[in-house]
């Protein structure tokens, strides 16, 4: 017989066994609970490919693909080495959705993204009794792989037990499989809820559908087509449990739209933040300044953001409501972000980038038509009709008769009834580096003359400190909308021309101290030139960079602003 102490070693370790066995039978249960689906797609979905979806067999064979996409790698597919066929439907696939659903449909529904989160995070975020979650996604014909990888990432990245439910809100859309097939999809999910609206209601109210419908203290609005690297939930509801009136939102990165390679945008002292931008109340991407810096004791606190993308937004469901929610008088898409933004500041709260979180977004070019761009400044105008006071003058619709923004009484009955501070607070308080251009400067995209369907864009690309500058492709869009202020910068968002690079031109943050940021620009068409010594901005051959150099003629030198601003009426 086992002496007694011999007797008891054994038990020990039998028990240690048993109870490691269950942790891990418990582990196991719970990603089970989340892989409820193999990655193999139902019958009905295999069946109703689009038209311009990829022959999978084919293009895998012939491409010789193992695991594309697997890590958050991109799918780099060589257009000329696919036959005449498939070409041409990658080719279709770009042009219908703004986006590479041809690529999207090789890169498996599941796939994990390294942890990337910064050294600190991990024993950040261990309180096992945080508020549970909604997590409402609307959508309007999106592609179905890129809205069920958003699902499977969201499951396969969050501890069950903070998920209260998935909602997602179909906003009208017309593509078959998302009707029965989606629907045959989701139902194995317990935890997953597919609502339709009876008509379009555009990304404002349909958000506010899912709202309702929701029932967790905190509700998550996310884009449907997005990717969550790990542990991305529990910093932003850490942050909202602590301060209710504080809404969060993730360090953002990229989905590229052609290749879906995952691009880490970076965090630290690398972590940009969304600022407003005038006149058109978009955000542009802006360093954070070393005063907001220096404020934090480590580099995983949070950070105050002046404004937000939108498409990952963590908030309170009492503190939503009692901000009145959207606007439901926004339609279609936009101004919902910069509303939300500024009342919560003005009205309170707060509104904070939580390093720890990390969730990569698809950005997609936006087909520009003259009907979207009505009613976004139709939008705009709402927005800036209630929260901007005397400076609505500064956007588009600076006199504020320029469109129909319809009936805001009630939002500024809100406004009032919460007693919000008067815009000058967010100057002031908020972001006192904000930038509000005056009169008579020149404004948009600013063209190459040589390169003449390139314009100047910051390409994000860093470089220390600094973001390197390139021409590319002329959008128009964010990144390509300069002002030349009167204060001879020559600006986009928080970020300014620099020429303290040696021979090449970057962008710092705006300094306001002239010296390397003061410019010269003297019409829409000609050089851009460094007031100090005269040498003009030119652009390197290969297109990657600007240098500063001696002024000629040469059309590489040479640059066309899109508009003179006009005169602002106060
Ligand atoms: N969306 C919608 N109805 C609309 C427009 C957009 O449901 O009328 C959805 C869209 O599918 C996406 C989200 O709203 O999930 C945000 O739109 P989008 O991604 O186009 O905006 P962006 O992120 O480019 O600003
Ligand atoms: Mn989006």
């Amino acid at each position: 017989m086992a002496s007694p102490r011999r007797w008891l070693r054994k038990r020990r370790i039998v028990l240690i066994g048993l109870l490691l066995s269950v942790i891990v039978a418990l582990k196991y249960s719970i990603r089970m609970n989340h892989n409820e689906l193999s990655r193999e797609l139902p019958d009905a979905l295999l069946r109703l490919h689009h038209p311009h979806d990829p022959n999978v067999k084919l293009v895998s064979a012939l491409m010789n693909l193992t695991d594309p996409g697997v890590g958050g790698a991109g799918l780099f597919l060589d257009v000329r080495k696919l036959p005449k066929e498939e070409a041409e439907k990658f080719q279709r696939s770009l042009e219908q959705w703004e986006y590479s659903t041809y690529t999207s449909s090789l890169v498996p529904l599941q796939r994990s993204l390294p942890d990337i989160r910064l050294k600190g995070c991990h024993s950040l975020y261990t309180d096992l009794n945080l508020p549970e979650t909604s997590v409402v996604i609307i959508f309007h014909n999106e592609h179905w792989s890129v809205l069920l990888r958003t699902i499977h990432s969201i499951m396969n990245n969050t501890s069950p037990h903070l998920i209260k439910e998935i909602i997602l809100v179909d906003d009208a859309s017309t593509d078959e499989v998302l009707k029965g097939p989606l629907e045959e999809y989701v139902s194995r999910f317990s935890k997953v809820q597919l609502l339709r609206a009876e008509s379009r209601q555009g990304l404002i109210r349909a958000r506010m559908i899912g709202f309702e419908q929701s029932t967790a203290p905190v509700v998550v609005f996310m884009d449907a087509h997005c990717e969550c690297f790990p542990g991305w939930l529990e910093p932003l509801v850490t942050r909202i449990a602590e301060n209710q009136s504080i809404i969060t939102t993730p360090n953002l990165h990229g989905i590229n739209s052609k290749s879906f390679k995952i691009e880490d945008w970076g965090n630290g002292k690398n972590l940009e933040i969304p600022v407003l931008t005038f006149p058109n109340l978009f955000f542009a991407w802006t360093k954070m300044s070393e005063v907001e810096w220096k404020k934090r004791q480590r580099e995983t606190d949070p950070v105050r953001s002046p404004a937000m993308v939108g498409c990952v937004i963590a908030v309170n469901r009492n503190w939503f409501k009692k901000l009145g929610m959207f606007d439901p008088g926004l339609e279609i898409w936009g101004g919902e972000n910069t509303e939300l933004s500024v009342k919560t500041w003005l009205c309170g709260g707060g509104l904070e980038i939580i390093p720890c979180s990390n969730v990569a977004h698809m950005y997609h070019p936006h087909r520009p038509s003259k009907e979207s761009d009505i009613r976004y400044k139709r939008n705009i105008a709402r927005v800036s009709n209630v929260w901007l006071d005397k400076y609505k003058h500064f956007t588009d619709n600076y006199d504020g008769s320029i469109v129909d923004y319809g009936d805001i009484s009630k939002r500024i009955a809100l406004r009032d009834s919460l007693q919000c501070h008067q815009f000058e607070f967010y100057l002031t308080h908020v972001y006192p580096d904000q930038f509000i251009p005056g009169n008579g400067i020149y404004t948009g995209p600013i063209r190459n003359v040589e390169v003449c369907n390139h314009c100047l864009d910051p390409g994000g690309k860093r470089n220390g400190d600094s973001v390197n500058v390139l021409l590319y492709t002329c959008h128009g869009e964010g990144n390509q909308r300069w002002d030349f202020t009167e204060h001879h910068e020559v600006r986009r968002g928080g970020l300014c021309l620099d020429s303290g690079y040696g021979s090449n031109v970057m962008m710092e943050n705006c300094h306001g101290q002239r010296g390397n940021q003061e410019w010269e620009v003297v019409s829409l068409n000609g050089h851009v030139f460094l007031r100090s010594n005269g040498y003009c901005v030119g652009v390197t051959k290969n297109k990657s960079a600007l240098v500063l150099e001696l002024c000629h003629n040469s059309a590489l030198l040479q640059w066309t602003w899109k508009e003179h601003r006009k005169p602002l009426i106060s």
